[in-house]
């Protein structure tokens, strides 16, 4: 089997990569990659993996191409696993062909794992079909980053010129009023349709359509940049009826997300579906407890407990764990009461064949005593697994309703050792226009990492917290949320956030 794989990341949107490509990542020894692929798919590279950046910006090259080869060939005999990431396909004006060339030169084996390419995905994203049966019959993809000064040109201009094919540009930007004039003196209408579509695909994405006569002064106006995806035909006239992605309610928007990582993918999912350029800042970590005995004392001795109420979907997960652990599972409730503190909790227990008895309209302590009131629990014993260090409310008003409460750590949060400073610099750039809060310990380790009087200075970031009692410690930093959801769970957060957007 090979060791060496040409993986194309596709155009930028981590949905947009292949099943292969990340399996190959995951897989990796050594990662050398470009600057056009996304750099957030690295994170699933293994601890130990060796992460080479090689990566060029226009003309400007980090290596040459030639040692990039060489550092290909050379990585490639240690025999380990050797991924190649390169933006949208590797074969399509990646100059993965070359690399592949010099590998066999050197009588090294390898595969390559195609990537969705820019010149593709960019127009679908942008409403843009690349071939349409009512426009044209062929698509050609050129590039655009010719030398301007090269006297024979390697472009059939006269070809494209009088073909009716949809043509897409890769690298053109810089070379626009060239690649346009030519076309027009070869005989492309100057009312043909093009469009420009930057970082296609990503929250980032940005676009517009002009004609040929009018798109380098177009471009010029707006100042616009590389990367940039040409597509010049009639095609581009269905930008405005089949344009979807930039109709995302919240397309663009920077919002940071400061759950732990491992509760956060669904916030981080739905925010993204929504458009949102979402800037992961963890500030607490979950944790497993150094050691369970306790907790699997109070699994044996469970039949003493009238109730079981489960804070969280952690609290839910590392209870089952140790159930587990020691052979046990869901039936050992048995006939007891079992309480979720919100829906999503709800859903881990129905998740593991148990559906609870009681789930409060509200998700906050206060409601929860309330509702498990009117079910009697008065004077019953109750079990409460939950986070190491938490809230007390619930423990306590259930106690002055005279429950007999044991509350059961099965888990811990820690403070992530980070530095607030990637935070700021894009707070500096303008780029967050939303900084979301799940749970009082997020907003206190945020401001731990980030100076109160450093985020004083963006008075037009919005905060967003989920519910009443986070609110409360907000207000605590000197800060009023511009958003708090009547219903608190994440959806109702994203709801009220697209609102504010839209
Ligand atoms: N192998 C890549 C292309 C590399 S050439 C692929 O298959 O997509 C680099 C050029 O690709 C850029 O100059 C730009 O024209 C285009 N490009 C890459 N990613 C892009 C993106 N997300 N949006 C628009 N253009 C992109």
């Amino acid at each position: 089997m090979a060791n060496v794989f040409l993986v194309g990341a596709g155009p930028g949107d981590p949905g947009m990569l292949t099943l292969r490509a990340k399996e190959i990542i995951e897989t990796c020894d050594i990662m050398i990659y470009d600057y056009l692929a996304n750099a957030d798919f690295l994170k699933w590279c293994k601890p130990e993996c060796e992460i080479l950046y090689v990566g060029k910006k226009g003309g400007d090259h980090t290596l040459p191409q030639d040692k990039i080869n060489d550092l290909i060939v050379e990585k490639s005999r240690s025999g380990k696993i050797v991924c190649r990431l390169k933006g949208g396909d590797p074969y399509v004006f990646g100059r993965g062909g070359e690399e592949g060339e010099e590998l066999v030169e050197a009588g090294i084996d390898f595969e390559v794992v195609p990537g969705i390419t820019a010149g593709v995905a960019a127009p679908a994203y942008a409403g843009i079909p690349v071939t349409h049966r009512d426009h044209t019959t062929s698509v050609c993809f050129i590039t655009g980053h010719e030398d301007p000064t090269k006297e024979e040109s390697g472009n059939n201009w006269s070809v494209y010129g009088r073909s009716n094919s949809t043509l897409v540009f890769y690298m053109g930007v810089g070379n626009l009023p060239m690649i346009a004039k030519n076309l027009m003196d070869n005989g492309r209408a100057p009312d043909t349709p093009v469009a420009l579509v930057r970082w296609g695909t990503r929250c980032n994405q940005t676009s517009f359509v002009s004609t040929l006569e009018n798109v380098a002064e177009e471009a010029r106006a707006r100042d616009w940049k590389a990367p940039s995806i040409i597509i010049v035909g009639g095609v581009c006239g269905l930008h405005d009826k089949l344009g979807w992605f930039e109709k995302k309610p919240m397309l663009g928007q920077g919002v940071v997300v400061t759950r732990a990582r491992e509760q956060a993918s669904g916030l981080v999912d739905i925010l993204r579906g929504h458009g949102a350029c979402v800037h992961e800042f963890p500030t607490i970590r979950v944790e497993p407890l150094s050691d369970y005995v306790d907790v699997e004392t109070a699994i044996l001795q469970l039949a003493r407990y009238q109730w079981t109420v489960f804070t969280s979907v952690n609290g839910v997960k590392f209870f089952w764990q140790q159930l587990k652990e020691i052979g046990l599972d869901s039936r050992i409730f048995g006939g007891m009461q079992i309480a979720a503190i919100g829906p999503a909790t709800a859903d881990a227990l129905r998740e593991r064949g148990i559906e609870p008895d009681f789930v409060p309209e509200k998700y906050v302590a206060e409601h929860v005593v309330k509702g498990l009131l009117e079910r009697g629990i008065q004077g019953a014993d109750v079990l409460i697994p939950r986070a190491k260090v938490a809230r007390e409310v619930l423990p306590r008003e259930l106690k002055e309703a005279g429950c007999n409460v044991t509350v059961l750590p099965v888990y811990e949060t820690k403070l992530v050792q980070a530095t607030g400073d990637e935070i700021v610099a894009a707070l500096d750039n303008g780029d967050i226009q939303y900084v979301t809060f799940t749970s009082s310990s997020t907003v206190e380790n945020f401001f731990d990492l980030v100076d109160p009087d450093v985020f004083r200075k963006y008075p037009d970031v919005k905060i967003a917290s989920i519910g009443p009692v986070t609110t409360e410690t907000v207000k605590r930093f000197g800060f009023t949320p511009a958003i708090e959801p009547d219903e608190y769970t994440i959806p109702g957060l994203v709801a009220e956030l697209v609102r504010d957007a839209g």
